[in-house]
């Protein structure tokens, strides 16, 4: 699962994308998925968390990016 929310960040990067549309993307059942996934992606240096404008809502909230 958070191999799916990797490679959607991936295909978006650099822009930073929030959780609600990762999960809307996906199409997750449980759009916390998408939170968890994204925050354990983010403990790793390719990929950093912070609030942003979303590429795909334009809406500013937490949101993750690939940094690299
Ligand atoms: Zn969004």
């Amino acid at each position: 699962m958070s191999d799916a929310v990797r490679k959607l960040i991936e295909r978006l990067a650099p822009d930073p994308v929030c959780d609600d549309c990762i999960a809307d993307r996906l199409e997750l059942a449980d759009r916390q998925d998408a939170g968890i996934a994204a925050n354990e992606l983010a403990g790793t240096s390719q990929f950093e968390r912070r609030r942003d404008a979303c590429v795909l809502c334009g809406i500013t909230k937490p949101t993750t990016r690939r940094s690299i």
